[in-house]
């Protein structure tokens, strides 16, 4: 089985050969954590979560590292009011790494309630400065980096006169660039707008800074990227990952820090996620078209008629390929919904079935395994693979209404084989529904209980439950159409 992995810089299908046979290097660019991760940063890291698990699954030993941004990544090339970290701790009233640690936990209960896995490093930018540091005084060295008024730039002309070419990644060509450039601050200290920062003066205002051989201030946020993946996994690895969005400046500034630090490329396949889109529109923070996936999870919001399961969320967004945009619906849920819940009753009936070896079967195993690892080897196809599943699982309804037969090794293997790809490739988790009702009838018991101490005059018991079931994580909200509960 060979394994085709979409490489965005050659915008081609390439057959993946791993530097070193049967391990992989893989590098997911993290999240800035300056405020609550949306659903949209969620897809992304869900989506190389499954490219880790399906690695994994195919027998590759994979070191993960998917780094936290907690420091330098500016809105973009400016001065302290563009720092996502320093408006932010201003906003909270509390300190940068009050801040950093906030969404830092916030973003580990989102992606375990999605049952993403950890990577196997995840290192975090402050962490590496002085690794930052030492690539700035390597590049300065080679020449591609120059020190001005106490910030040090990435000379892209001078990168491109070596013969190198700023754009590869971003098809992008340098003389638009030039021409397309707005004038942002500081901008006066480059030689060219295209210049990026490797590091930056911090002016007094700034309270995140650090010592240099340039005074004090601050990493730019591409040169954590290459000092940690190099770091971690080699001045070349295999795979670099990210969300669409990043191709460029992102990636395209760790490509030519990469090549202009060690001469060769630092990555042999990379590989971007697409985006959600809610309302046809990418989902974004800053133009307030977002969802947080909390408010998806309890049904707090005006845009979905239900809660949906983390589960279900992540089952829908693997019914559509990374490389695809996928618009998040009330029907797309509603649907994903529906084809989760009889995949899992297709999971429950296999184990009752019988083996029964005497009629022949019109149902090729070997033939629909085959189809199914295909998919997954094919640029990773969570949906072709999903339909895959659904052949299966009208196979499975069939065996049970006696329509169909299986043999015993077949029903062993096809048991194991469904497992592996539903709950260790796909991810999936069967929904505990008869605790969550259970639960739910005795919430219902206890706001009642509630609202009788409410109405006569007993407060002090009304504000116990309400207190005790909130000390479990448990918050009533009373609205006007009576009292709700929400899991933390
Ligand atoms: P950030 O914290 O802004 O660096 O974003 C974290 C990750 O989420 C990056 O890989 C982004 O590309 C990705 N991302 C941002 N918006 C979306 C979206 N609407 N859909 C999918 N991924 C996104
Ligand atoms: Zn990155």
């Amino acid at each position: 089985m060979q394994l085709k992995i979409y490489n965005s810089l050659t915008g081609e299908k390439e057959i993946f050969k791993p530097i070193l046979d049967g391990n992989v290097g893989m590098y997911v660019c993290g999240p800035t954590v300056y405020s609550n991760v949306h659903l949209g940063n969620v897809r992304t890291f869900l989506s190389f979560d499954f490219i880790y698990r399906s690695l994994t699954h195919l027998g590759y030993k994979v070191r993960y590292v998917r780094n936290i941004t907690d420091a330098g990544h500016l809105t973009d090339d400016g001065d302290v009011n563009n720092d996502r970290f320093v408006k932010q701790t201003r906003l909270e009233k509390l300190e940068p790494m009050e801040i950093v640690q906030k969404y830092t936990v916030d973003f580990h209960k989102v992606l375990e309630m999605f049952n993403l896995l950890p990577p196997n490093i995840e290192p975090t930018a402050t962490g590496h400065i002085v690794e930052q540091i030492e690539l700035t005084q390597k590049l300065i060295e080679r020449g591609f980096a120059y020190e001005s008024n106490g910030s040090v730039y990435f000379d892209v002309l001078e990168y491109n006169r070596r013969g190198l070419n700023y754009g590869e990644l971003s098809k992008r060509n340098i003389e638009e660039l030039f021409a397309n450039t707005r004038d942002l601050d500081g901008q006066g200290e480059k030689k060219n707008p295209q210049d990026f920062a490797l590091w930056k003066k911090a002016s007094p205002a700034h309270i995140m800074r650090w010592n240099s051989p340039w005074g004090e201030g601050f990493p730019g946020w591409h040169l954590e990227c290459t000092a940690m993946s190099t770091k971690y996994l080699g001045e070349t690895f295999d795979i670099h990952g990210g969300g669409m969005d990043l191709k460029f400046p992102h990636h395209e500034c760790e490509i030519a820090q990469g090549k202009a630090c060690n001469d060769s490329a630092p990555v042999n396949y990379w590989m971007h996620a697409n985006m959600l889109t809610m309302n046809s529109q990418r989902m974004s923070k800053s133009t307030g078209n977002y969802i947080l996936p909390m408010q998806l999870v309890t049904g707090e919001n005006d845009f979905f008629e239900k809660p949906f399961h983390p589960a279900i969320v992540r089952f829908c967004f693997l019914q559509a390929h990374y490389r695809s945009v996928l618009d998040i619906s009330n029907d797309a849920m509603l649907a994903s919904e529906k084809g989760f819940i009889r995949l899992m009753e297709a999971v429950k009936v296999l184990q009752s079935i019988t083996p029964n070896d005497e009629k022949q079967s019109g149902f090729s195993f070997e033939e629909w395994k085959n189809k199914a690892y295909d998919a997954l080897t094919d640029d990773f196809n969570s949906p072709v693979l999903i339909a895959h599943l659904f052949e299966a699982v009208k196979y499975i309804f069939a065996l049970k209404d006696g329509k169909e037969t299986i043999s015993k090794n077949d029903l062993e293997d096809l048991k194991s084989t469904l497992n592996a790809l539903i709950f260790d490739v796909l991810g999936l988790q069967t929904i505990e529904e008869n605790n969550n009702e259970k639960l739910d009838q005795t919430l219902k018991v206890l706001i009642e209980l509630r609202n009788q101490a409410r109405k006569s005059k007993n407060f002090e018991l009304s504000d116990q439950i309400r207190d005790r079931l909130l000390a479990e994580g448990i918050e009533l909200k009373d609205g006007r159409d009576g009292t709700t509960y929400v899991l933390n």
